[in-house]
């Protein structure tokens, strides 16, 4: 299937344009192809975002929320459609892709509710016959870059914000992921957005990715990937003075103290390390565990681990999927051989899967290091595959440490059934997500996610945070005095 960009309410085709494949990484069948926009799509995209944004400001926000409750309809009646193409794109398996797609449809509902909120404040003037409030006002037209892990849940937590706001949208999706960009953009004309509200273009990030950052008419950028990325997309929107707002890459930990309950800490490692196939931001990639329970800890992981069952996705038995592409199974590779180089010790896993079917795609075996120290490259980067390096820590102070001693700061856990340690910890832990008693990942809409570090730059996606990235706040000031009142003034001097 040949997917086109829509730009002004209309599916542009272009034959011009290089195109790119598109393909399931559960087995390497081709699934369609992309056109490679240049800056010219962007340019024309950002024209009639700014048009149709004079128009969009001025709908009531309750009308525009309208638009939202439709959307999460639609989103509901296509739901099981939408996760088998999420599955079939990114490889994610059919119960997490459902999931996936019940993220948009509660984000819908959330930012619909806004339309009757969106609150400012009213304060009472410091002068007599005066009054005086705040407004959140809309910005304009709102870039959104998106990755592939997340491609709808990341797409509404930034698209529904936005929108009900009053601001018009250009979304670049990930190339690896256009699949559920072409299916949104689907809704939003079934709906009946206006024309020019949202417009998605197609392409790489260093062409129409970089065209968006440093178009004049595109006010903020919303960008989510990884931390190399999002610095370039800093440094350029900085240049031209944008607000940018950046979710970026995470190295998560799970802490398990020795008073913790077992049964249940290795589940929420196993849910939060090798689902997605370790791919999500908050995957789970260091288990710091007390020296009293490791031993047993890791016993239990492997055991537990062998019994994963790894395949396409769409088998609703498998239980750890393909990793998106080529280069990310080599990438990952690489990092589990300096982990072997550097002295950890492998339990299992540490390959690319290769046998019979899996042959066909992109599949690296769950993998457990241990004895892996705190400052090494193992524990150190974002690998973004299904690999966990066990740290042996003694004390909850050393467990802190050693979760606060990386760049990232996205989201942390600890296992304790002391609610000293827990009420400590969540107040220590320099992570954006604090769980207590639940693997790194979980997070839920009408929260703010995001994190602190080199996971971000201030910003969140979600919850009433997400409104302040697209959002600006206009004080106004109304005097029925009749007269000339002078604030701010020293009236007794
Ligand atoms: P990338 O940074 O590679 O890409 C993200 C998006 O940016 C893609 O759409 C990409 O386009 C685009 N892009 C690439 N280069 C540029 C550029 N120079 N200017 C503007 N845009 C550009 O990340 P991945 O897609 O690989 O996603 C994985 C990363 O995302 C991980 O680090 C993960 O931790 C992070 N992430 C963070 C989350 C958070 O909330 N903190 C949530 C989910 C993921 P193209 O299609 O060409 O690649």
């Amino acid at each position: 299937m040949k997917l086109l960009n829509f730009i002004g309410g209309e599916w542009i085709e272009d034959n011009s344009l290089q195109t790119m494949p598109v393909i399931n990484p559960a087995n390497g069948e081709q699934l369609g192809t992309i056109p490679l926009s240049t800056k010219f799509q962007v340019e024309i995209a950002a024209q009639k975002a700014k048009e149709a944004q004079k128009q969009w400001a001025l709908v009531p926000a309750p009308k525009r929320a309208d638009y939202l409750y439709e959307i999460a309809f639609k989103l509901k009646e296509k739901k099981e459609h939408l996760a088998q193409i999420l599955t079939k794109e990114m490889g994610k398996v059919i119960e997490e892709a459902r999931g996936e797609v019940q993220e948009g449809i509660d984000m819908a509902l959330y930012m619909a509710a806004e339309g009757r909120r969106l609150f400012g404040e009213t304060v009472p003037s410091e002068l007599p016959n005066k009054f005086a409030m705040s407004v959140r006002a809309p910005i304009g037209v709102a870039g959104l870059i998106t990755p592939w892990n997340f491609p709808i849940a990341i797409a509404t937590w930034k698209s529904f914000p936005a929108l009900v706001a009053g601001n018009t949208v250009i979304w670049k999706p990930s190339n690896e992921t256009p699949f559920m960009a072409y299916e949104l953009a689907k809704i939003f004309e079934e709906v009946g957005l206006p024309p020019g509200v949202v417009n998605v273009v197609f392409g790489s990030g260093p062409t129409v990715g970089t065209a968006i950052v440093e178009h004049p008419d595109i006010r903020v950028i919303s960008f989510t990937g990884s931390t190399t990325t999002g610095s370039k997309v800093a440094e350029l929107g900085g240049k031209h003075l944008k607000k940018v707002s950046l979710e970026m890459g995470g190295k998560n930990a799970v802490i398990v103290m020795d008073d913790a309950n077992l049964d249940l800490a290795l589940e929420g490692i196993l849910w939060s390390a090798f689902g997605t196939a370790g791919q999500r931001c908050t995957a789970c990639s260091r288990v710091i565990v007390h020296k009293n329970v490791k031993q047993e800890l890791e016993n239990r992981l492997v055991e537990a681990t062998k019994q994963l069952t790894i395949g396409d996705g769409l088998d609703p038995s498998v239980k750890v999927g393909p990793v998106i592409n080529k280069a990310a199974l080599e990438k990952i590779n690489h990092y589990v051989q300096i982990g072997k180089q550097q002295g950890a010790n492998l339990l299992i896993g540490g390959e690319i899967l290769s046998e019979g079917e899996l042959s066909k795609g992109y599949y690296y075996a769950p993998t457990i290091f241990t004895d892996v120290e705190a400052t090494s490259i193992l524990a150190q980067e974002e690998i973004f595959g299904p690999v966990i390096s066990i740290i042996e820590v003694s004390s909850l102070e050393e467990a802190i440490e050693v979760n606060n001693g990386v760049k990232f700061g996205l989201s942390s856990s600890i296992f304790s059934q002391d609610i000293n340690k827990i009420f400590k910890a969540q107040q220590l832990l320099d992570t954006g997500i604090v769980y207590v008693n639940a693997g790194t990942t979980g997070a839920e809409i009408h929260l703010p996610f995001g994190g602190t570090k080199g996971t971000g730059n201030g910003h969140r996606d979600s919850g009433q945070a997400a409104l302040d990235v697209y959002t600006e706040w206009k004080s106004i000031y109304v005097d029925y005095s009749g007269k000339l009142q002078r604030a701010q003034i020293d009236n007794n001097a």
